[in-house]
């Protein structure tokens, strides 16, 4: 990154749409959060969470007990997605069993009128299947690596996308972001929390635009999404 880049870097806060780790104070980060993991988190109040239950936990099942806790959970003010929650048929339990947990999850974010976080894997139909369903839901499919095509039919189809570190350098991110609109867009360190900045770097030199100028877009878009005043 160029010194330019890291200067404004250091007066930037950075979003962070998902992620499994918790912040730094430099970063504004969705802390994701799998009740079947934590049943009983503690929330920071100056961090911001989703709530829900992961594909890959799902063996686990869904009874009133976890339903109750999501549902208390989803209400709080400092949760501002469910999820991650989605569809696995590599792991996971039987698909019948995952669809009717990620059911559950869509009711949720309906009811408390607050976006999805979507983990999706080899499952992609099944997925826009539900999607066309809901197609006033707001859903952020998370650690994106699908082609440009899939990414614009999601987008068609009301959602959002959101790519990880995986993306740094990669040589189709050229390509990718010529037709994704960057307000479609969001950024999220998922299991790598040292290499959201990279990322945005990677972002920042591939469209030409400034290192903070990405920053203000993608925190507008970050406050549109999650309804909030990060
Ligand atoms: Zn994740």
């Amino acid at each position: 990154m160029s010194t330019q880049a890291s200067q404004n870097w250091m007066c930037c806060k950075l979003f962070d749409a998902h992620t499994h780790h918790s912040p730094t104070d430099r970063v504004c980060a969705i802390e994701s959060i799998d009740l079947y993991l934590i049943p009983e988190p503690i929330f920071i109040p100056s961090h911001r969470y989703s709530v829900g239950l992961h594909p890959w936990n799902s063996p686990k099942g869904l009874n009133t007990a976890l339903k109750l806790q999501l549902d208390a959970l989803s209400q709080s003010e400092l949760v501002l997605a469910i999820g991650e929650c989605g569809l696995d048929t590599i792991r996971g339990a039987h698909i019948e069993t995952q669809k009717e947990i990620f059911e559950f999850q869509i009711e949720l974010g309906k009811q408390y009128n607050k976006p999805l976080i979507i983990h999706s894997v080899k499952a992609n139909q099944l997925l826009f299947d539900f999607k066309k369903k809901n197609r006033e839901q707001l859903w952020i499919w998370h650690g994106y690596s699908g082609s440009t095509e899939l990414a614009l039919e999601w987008i068609r189809l009301g959602g959002l996308i959101s790519i990880g570190p995986k993306w740094t350098h990669s040589n189709k991110l050229d390509i990718f972001l010529r037709q994704i609109p960057i307000d479609k867009l969001l950024l999220e360190s998922d299991e790598l929390p040292n290499r959201l900045e990279d990322l945005y770097g990677s972002i920042s030199q591939t469209l030409n635009i400034g290192f903070a100028d990405l920053v203000a877009i993608q925190g507008e878009l970050f406050r549109a999404v999650f309804k909030t005043k990060a």
